[in-house]
């Protein structure tokens, strides 16, 4: 397995809590950006391995993902496709997910993305609620949301993802019912849903420092996760991992890989790649468009190895990934990869975990309650 990610920095403006690098594009700025995706995407192969490293099998993932992947045209799009598929190959049921804003899309530029090969569009919707979508300082409101929605039906996406956000200041449990009433009345086939974080040096961090407006504290994060969790499973949604729920078969394949640790190339400014080579090596592209747009026309990588990983660190990242699965650590698994016992290697952390993390069919999993403290339960394991 194998998966593409093709990163694309740009957005119509900046909301206040993103601390994602990202610009407003100019003309011309998203086609030359476009032709140095297509140029980096036939010169990496060599660059980050070749074909015994992992990327040599068709491609069973691709992920658009910025920024505001809907600001490419579906000719941009379709072009991009077809030079992965023509590198690398796509397997005959790849997952092709576009990231994109309800404000942002059309009929025909959704039409034109499913005719290009997309089959599954993520929505950032983030909230059904006026108040809340102008106070995040999005460029949609709900009805657009609603729309983008409806439309993505009527042309034929039967693989839809909403993102939500919850744990807003002065969210109500009235307000959390709400969204959940419209997951219900869309039936969308996946969900996302995030906690609202402060980032440091975004506009809502400086106005956290002066007090506009309080986060909700660990109770209300607590009860809002407990309330989605209760409704979202009722609506047969598998909480799947600690911020996606799915319905049964479509937990989404791309990010899944990620949690996996399978191998990935990541395209674009500032894009990550993961080569399975001994133990795992992650690369990065030229985090700055301008950097990026530079190595290409220069015929320079963008991609340096950031990171690579001794036993220790790649069993840790393993059960850091795993443990925010449902499916958890499989311990004959993990023996296999490592030649190690879970059990052994972690056996004080095991026991600071109880009882947060239990043993079930040979699998190592937190309960909700344990994701609900997985920051501080995860430190064990360092
Ligand atoms: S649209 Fe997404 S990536 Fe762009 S600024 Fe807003 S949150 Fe950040």
């Amino acid at each position: 397995m194998a998966s593409l990610y093709l990163h694309i920095p740009f957005c119509l403006s900046k909301c206040p809590y993103c601390d994602f690098y990202s610009c407003e594009p100019k003309t011309g700025d998203i086609d030359r950006y476009v032709d140095a995706l297509c140029t980096d995407l036939k010169t990496s192969r060599a660059v980050c391995g070749g074909d015994d490293e992992g990327f040599s099998a068709p491609f069973t993932s691709v992920f658009f993902g910025g920024g505001t992947p809907s600001l490419l045209s579906a000719s941009q799009v379709a072009r991009l496709l077809d030079v992965a598929a023509s590198v690398y190959g796509f397997a005959a049921d790849v997952e092709i997910t576009l990231e994109a804003n309800p404000g942002t899309v059309s009929s025909a530029s959704l039409m034109g993305y499913r005719s290009a090969g997309v089959n599954r569009l993520s929505l950032g919707v983030q909230s059904f609620d006026d108040a809340q979508l102008k106070w995040l300082g999005r460029q949609h409101d709900s009805t657009q949301a609603l729309q983008a929605v409806e439309t993505a039906r009527s042309v034929g996406f039967d693989r839809l993802s909403i993102d939500l956000m919850f744990s807003l200041p002065n969210q109500t449990v009235e307000q959390l019912q709400q969204q959940c009433q419209y997951v219900e009345q869309l039936a969308p086939e996946h969900l996302s849903i995030y906690g609202l974080t402060i980032e440091d040096e975004t506009p809502f961090a400086h106005q956290q420092q002066k007090n506009l407006w309080q986060m909700p504290d660990d109770e209300q994060y607590r009860d809002s996760f407990l309330l989605l969790n209760d409704r979202l499973t009722r609506l047969g949604y598998r909480h799947y991992e600690i911020s996606n729920y799915a319905q049964p078969g479509h937990e989404c394949r791309h990010n899944v890989g990620y949690w996996q640790r399978q191998p990935y190339l990541g395209v674009g400014a500032g894009a990550h790649s993961f080569i399975g080579r001994d133990l795992g090596e992650r690369w990065a592209c030229e985090n700055s468009i301008e950097g990026y747009l530079h190595s290409i026309h220069e015929g320079v990588s963008p991609r340096t190895k950031i990171e690579g990983f001794d036993p220790q660190q790649a069993m840790f990242e393993t059960v850091y990934l795993l443990l925010r699965c449902r499916e958890g650590v499989d311990e004959a698994d993990f023996q296999r990869r490592y030649n190690h016992s879970f059990a052994t290697v972690y056996a004080a952390a095991i026991d600071q975990c109880a009882p947060y993390l239990t043993l079930n069919n040979g699998r190592w999993t937190l309960s909700l309650e344990g994701w609900l403290l997985y920051n501080y339960l995860i430190e064990n394991f360092l």
